[in-house]
């Protein structure tokens, strides 16, 4: 216990240190870092919790990830990509709901007709909010140049997650081949962020095989890529793909929620500025697993608003919450009284400090 209070007290923790705070037993322990946290991110983002629409655009991917559900091997999927005028709906029904900003998420593709269809996404819903919405895309592994024409078009968020830092731990739930290469995803991440980007990242926690060590590994590749926003959440299994073989060596629901909530807060404290988002993920292991993340440090929800008729197709895991709608999910956080004072904020994008920090060469890691 003094030696994690000694931690808690440093400027700079090390990876001993992450892993000491990521293995803490006892619920004392546990205490000091949520309290830590919430002192943070008081003190640098404040309690305000940012909105973003999330749209998943369509299921159809390229990749064949072994943990996802939509992976391009699993034929029990319906595949669906929405038309260009069911996406305009969506994000006109967030801005009419006072959204700051929207997310198109997508499976990954590459070829030009993808390409142009989400830069005309972008354009338009530009247009029809007259500016006001944020976009943040997560389309997956693009070239330099289509990340390019996108942030031109008026995207400026983009989040690729590296999913796992270890290179061994990654190939166990990837293929190993050029379409899956880690490398790739970490060029991309310094891609974007030369066009300008804010850019976000994140990995899964709780893989079968993944250590204390890989998850402070993690975080200090978070720390070292110098991103702006984090989306990092449980891995949940899917029965549809091979990685569901090893669920045997999962974590019980419960130890893979506390452990998701003691990496957020870790991480607010290892990175102070940045945008942490309450993964949809921890949802499937508690159902107030969001709000519990708001809690411990995030300060982003993204309440879904793909047409209902769509969502049991994206099924990147099981047990997704899938008919949760945005506004009954803003309605039961504003009914909870569980809050903490914590704020929800309709009408602005909630731009990371980190960023804003980052780019005007000040603050942490600039
Ligand atoms: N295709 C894009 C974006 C959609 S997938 C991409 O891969 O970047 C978005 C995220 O869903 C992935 O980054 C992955 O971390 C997460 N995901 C996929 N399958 C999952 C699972 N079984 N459990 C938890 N998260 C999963
Ligand atoms: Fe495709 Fe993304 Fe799923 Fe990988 S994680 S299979 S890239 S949707």
């Amino acid at each position: 216990m003094p030696d994690i209070v000694h931690i808690l007290d440093k400027e700079l923790l090390t990876r001993e240190d992450l892993i000491r705070l990521l293995t803490v037993t006892s619920k004392a322990e546990r205490d000091l870092i949520f309290q830590k946290a919430a002192k943070v991110r008081s003190e640098n983002v404040g309690k305000n919790v940012y909105l973003r629409g999330l749209i998943e655009f369509s299921n159809r991917c390229e990749k064949n990830c072994l943990y996802c559900g939509i992976r391009t091997g699993n034929a029990q999927v319906e595949r669906y990509c929405l038309e260009e005028d069911e996406v305009i709906a969506c994000a006109q029904h967030a801005f009419e709901n006072n959204y700051g900003s929207v997310v198109i998420q997508s499976g990954e593709r590459t070829n030009e007709d993808f390409i142009i269809k989400i830069d005309n996404l972008v354009r338009k819903i530009k247009i029809l909010s007259h500016g006001k919405l944020g976009i943040t895309l997560s389309c997956g592994d693009q070239s330099k140049e289509t990340y390019q024409r996108w942030f031109d078009s008026g995207a400026h968020r983009y989040l690729l997650r590296f999913e796992a830092s270890d290179p061994d731990l990654y190939y166990k739930i990837h293929p190993n081949n050029k379409k899956h290469f880690l490398l790739n995803r970490l060029n991309s991440l310094q891609y974007l962020k030369e066009t300008g980007y804010q850019v976000g990242s994140g990995m899964m926690i709780g893989l079968p095989g993944q250590t204390p060590e890989n998850l402070a590994d993690d975080l200090l590749m978070l720390k070292m890529l110098n991103v702006d926003m984090v989306g990092m959440g449980p891995y949940i299994e899917h029965k549809d793909t091979p990685l569901f073989e090893k669920r045997d060596q999962l974590l019980p629901k419960d130890e893979r929620l506390a452990l998701s909530l003691l990496m957020i807060a870790v991480l607010r404290i290892l990175m102070p500025d940045i945008n942490i988002a309450a993964a949809t993920a921890l949802d499937s292991l508690a159902d107030d697993g969001r709000m519990q993340a708001i809690c411990s440090g995030a300060n982003v929800l993204m309440p879904n608003f793909t047409p209902l008729k769509y969502r049991e197709n994206y099924f990147l895991y099981e047990n997704k919450p899938y008919l949760t709608e945005a506004d009954a999910l803003i309605k039961k956080i504003n009914e909870s009284g569980n809050l903490n004072g914590y704020q929800i904020k309709f009408g602005e994008w909630g731009d990371s400090k980190h960023f804003a920090n980052r780019v005007k060469g000040l603050g942490f890691d600039s």
